[in-house]
This record gives C-alpha cells, structure tokens and sequence, in this order.
C-alpha cells in the first residue's frame, strides 16, 4: 500500500491541505473540510488515493 493523498474532486490536484477556516477549530472537526490550494474549492468530500492509484489514473 502507497502513501495516502488528497485530490481535488474537481481539478484533480494534490495541492490540499486541511480547511481551517470553517470554525471547525476546535469543535473536533477540524479535518472533516478540506482545500484546494489550486483552484480554491472547499469541501468534505475529497477524493483519498494511495500513490499507486493516481499513477495508474495519470495515465
Ligand atoms: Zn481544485
């Protein structure tokens, strides 16, 4: 098994990290939104790969 990555839903980009500007801080939920650094789309629901995966999906 691979390494665990984010993608963007909606650009496919790995450049994700962790929303914290939801208020989230603190209430426990702080890792259940996520950003695209790219293309600016916040959201639950991103994509998690290994590795292996998006490199067989590059193709
Ligand atoms: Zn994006």
């Amino acid at each position: 098994m691979g390494k665990r990555v984010m993608i963007c839903p909606k650009c496919k980009s790995r450049d994700v990290s962790p929303d914290l500007s939801l208020g989230a801080y603190g209430s426990g939920t702080l890792f259940n939104s996520f950003k695209c650094n790219k293309c600016g789309y916040t959201g639950q629901f991103f994509i998690e790969l290994d590795e292996e995966e998006l490199r067989k999906m590059k193709k």
